[in-house]
């Protein structure tokens, strides 16, 4: 194993940094190594634990003492004496914001832990892994809320052996733990003696041993298969938000109980809209001549169109709002968000004669207006023009 590398060093602060630093650190190392975005990258599962160890020390005033006066085994027995793991991490919140309200729990899947708790038990060690599927949605589909049918690889039970893994049924106790699944062993600290308890070596934490393995599935108990699932996704999600399908993911491993299925919403960019929050805007195009005698429009929406009315005068950029035209709120009945019309003044070009001269003619009017450069023109126009 390679060397423990100072927290510090591990979030890339100064020794005095404050807590803002350390916390922005973290946050952009969180982001950098987050296990959605590496999907089975070993390497930057590592690295975000090392990192989230790290702010978890330091961002904690009496463990960052600790730590500053003794070094790692100062913080040990704050990790329970054998090292840091997921159940020790408090900070799930401080993350959710960043990954969405799926990150605590996606966070327990990832790494098997109660956060905050006493970390994973026996039972969960059996635990089939979840699965990880992105699905692509348009605007249209994530306003009204769709069904979606997916295929997906999953393990299920080997029908062989019905996933006991053992070819003629026989499943021993494991001998060197006795059947726990744990061993014990007493170690020496700085705090004293202190006891420490891991994953049996020999069963792998299962407490049992399989000598005569299935010859389908080599003794796993599971075999892959591929599934359709249906997806209910409601109105009114966002990209990068989970949808979890409990106990649809891989069966465990020998017996064990099923992961679940997390569904990564992924928003397709619209040719239209571009979305904030429950709002959608939209830039609209219009001539000089209707800007100036006012006129009325069809705005498109996500499910049909609306007419909307420009007022004679209207400047360029100015928006309209057409209200309740947007996106419904997720999980609530509150109303939708809006449309926010920016209005585009499209200056002719390739006049013909006509035109030409028609222009010629404004131009004598427009002569008398006395437009100024300087910081306010804006509001000077409007004097002009209304
Ligand atoms: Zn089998
Ligand atoms: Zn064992």
């Amino acid at each position: 194993m390679a060397k423990k590398r100072d927290y510090y060093e591990v979030l890339g602060v100064e020794k005095n940094a404050d807590d803002s630093t350390i916390k922005k650190a973290y946050r952009k190392l969180a982001m950098q190594f987050h296990p959605d975005k590496n999907p089975d990258d070993k390497a930057s599962e590592e690295k975000f634990k090392e990192a989230s160890e790290a702010y978890e020390v330091l961002s904690d005033p009496d463990k960052r003492q600790l730590y500053d006066q003794h070094g790692f085994a100062g913080v040990e027995n704050a990790f329970g004496g054998h090292g840091f793991d997921w159940g020790n991490f408090t900070h799930a919140d401080d993350l959710s914001d960043i990954f969405g309200g799926g990150f605590s729990s996606i966070f327990e899947s990832f790494f098997g832990g109660g956060f905050g708790g006493t970390g994973r038990s026996r039972q969960q060690s059996n635990r089939g892994e979840d699965l990880q599927i992105e699905l692509s949605l348009t605007l249209k589909e994530i306003a009204i809320g769709t069904d979606k049918k997916i295929k997906i690889g999953v393990k299920e039970a080997c029908e062989k052996c019905n996933g006991s893994g053992s070819a003629d049924g026989k499943v021993d106790s494991c001998s060197q733990c006795k059947g726990t699944g744990q061993v014990r062993q007493i170690r020496q600290s700085l705090f004293g003696q202190m006891q420490t308890v891991s994953e049996c070596p020999s069963c792998r934490g299962e407490g049992k041993i399989i000598k005569n393995r299935c010859s389908k599935c080599y003794g796993e108990g599971r075999m892959g298969k591929v599934n359709e699932i249906n997806v209910k996704i409601p109105a009114g999600v966002e990209e990068g938000q989970y949808i979890r399908l409990r106990g649809q993911g891989n069966i465990g491993p020998r017996g064990g109980t099923r992961g679940d299925i997390l569904v990564l919403i992924h928003e397709k960019q619209d040719d239209q809209f571009e979305r904030e929050g429950r709002d959608l805007y939209i830039k609209y195009p219009i001539s000089f001549s209707q800007a100036a005698l006012g006129d009325e429009i069809i705005v498109p929406t996500l499910q049909s169109s609306v007419k909307m009315k420009i007022p004679s005068g209207t400047q360029n950029g100015r928006i309209f709002r057409l209200k309740g035209q947007g996106l419904p709120t997720l999980h609530s009945t509150h109303g939708n968000g809006d449309i926010l019309v920016q209005i585009i003044i499209i200056t002719p070009n390739r006049l013909n004669k006509e035109e030409t001269e028609l222009f010629i003619k404004l131009k004598e009017f427009d002569a008398k207006r006395e437009l100024k450069p300087g910081k306010s023109f804006l509001s000077k126009l409007k004097d002009y023009f209304s």
